[in-house]
């Protein structure tokens, strides 16, 4: 099958630098190297990639045999990541081939055949997503109808998507974030799919859904991103323990607006946030007689936190982190002014005080009056 070519106009200044020098030595050593995936979605709709993929005929050993400052991660997908500083690096994907093995319940157990490219284009997720651009010739080729695609805003599935989510489960919380990142909608058989496979999300080991959760909620679209979740069953495989509430549309929104204007944004307030009221009632059900409120507070963290982690992985110091945003909500809305003066200093009083603040203004609007209390303090 040949697939379509296209000469195109982006504007070549968005491709990163170092991505260029890896597809250039790549190519000068005689290998076939492309830039895919993601990177060539955003450039042809305008948008500035977050990084660059590569795929190449180079197996990871090659790779690292080219690259010095460069080493090969994972089991299942053995991928190769170029340093080119302490925080950056550019990854490095072989062509892959064949089907994915899988266990019966969705979860891959092998996947290292080498393939071609055009093999590997049959192996993305999304057609959108299928791309992939020769930087020498200038041209995207696209074996999966993705340009088309792109066109007309749709995320359709390439091949079947009932297959494609039982393969990975994943796909579908991927394909809701790229509906809403691209403003576009989802093919019929994507949607019919969701609705009866979302299940399938349970079998996805917590440590990959934690990364996944990440990219979900740490972006400007991140509500409704939420909203298509809901919608489509699929937040109770991610968050079994949270309900609806103004509070996680009033963070999420939050959230959006300070990425939107460069502030930082941290997983502990969403994990905060999500977790809050099954963590308020499970402090209620528990037994008061002879126990401290902190003691209580500490127990109805841990329980929460506990069953969280059954689902989505939260690693130690975002859910000692988490905690401590709890446990300082009743200082500050019971302390005097000598203790407030102290607690402004404490490293998490900015987190805890935001907390107080999105529920002040929305779920508790009787802390208002104390919200602004500490606003004024802080001036
Ligand atoms: P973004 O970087 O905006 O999250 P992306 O499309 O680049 O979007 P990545 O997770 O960076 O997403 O993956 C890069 C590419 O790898 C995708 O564009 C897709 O071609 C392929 N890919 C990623 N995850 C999967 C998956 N679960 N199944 C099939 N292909 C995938
Ligand atoms: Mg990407």
């Amino acid at each position: 099958m040949s697939p379509v070519r296209q000469t195109t106009h982006f504007d070549k200044n968005l491709i990163d630098k170092d991505a260029i020098k890896v597809v250039n030595t790549l190519a000068k050593a005689g290998f076939e190297v492309y830039l895919v995936g993601g990177c060539i979605r955003d450039l042809l709709l305008g948008y500035k990639p977050k990084d660059f993929d590569i795929a190449t005929s180079a197996t990871p050993e090659q790779v690292t045999k080219i690259f010095k400052r460069s080493r090969i991660i994972g089991r299942r997908f053995r991928l190769v990541h170029i340093m080119f500083s302490a925080r950056k690096y550019i990854e490095v994907a072989t062509f892959r081939a064949g089907k994915v093995q899988t266990s019966g319940n969705g979860v891959i157990i092998r996947d290292n055949y080498y393939g071609t490219l055009y093999e590997d284009a049959f192996r993305r997720d999304f057609s959108v997503n299928g791309l992939y651009y020769d930087i020498t010739k200038s041209e995207v080729i696209d074996y999966v109808g993705g340009l088309e695609d792109l066109k007309s805003s749709v995320i359709k599935m390439i091949g079947n998507p009932t297959e494609r989510f039982e393969e990975d489960p994943v796909r579908m919380i991927r394909a809701i974030r790229f509906k809403v990142k691209l403003n576009a909608s989802l093919s019929p058989e994507i949607s019919k799919s969701i609705s009866k496979q979302a299940h399938l999300l349970a079998n996805i080991p917590p440590a990959r859904l934690y990364e996944e959760i990440i990219k979900l909620f740490h972006n400007e679209k991140s509500i409704e991103v939420y909203k298509g979740l809901l919608k489509f069953g699929l937040l109770k495989f991610l968050f079994s323990q949270a309900h609806e509430s103004s509070f996680i549309d009033a963070t999420l929104i939050n959230t959006s607006k300070r990425i939107q204007s460069g502030n930082s944004v941290t997983p502990v307030f969403l994990f905060a946030v999500f977790l809050w009221a099954a963590q308020n009632k499970r402090y209620n059900e528990l037994n008061k007689k002879n126990k401290s409120h902190i003691d209580l507070m500490i127990k109805a963290s841990e329980e929460i936190i506990k069953r969280q982690t059954q689902q989505v992985m939260m690693p130690r110091w975002l859910s000692s982190r988490v905690k401590d945003i709890w446990m300082m909500q009743y200082q500050l809305e019971n302390c005097n002014l000598n203790k407030a003066k102290e607690l402004i200093n404490n490293p998490r009083f900015r987190m805890a005080y935001d907390f107080l603040v999105l529920r002040s203004q929305s779920v508790d609007p009787d802390l208002k009056e104390r919200a602004e209390f500490w606003t004024t303090l802080q001036k």
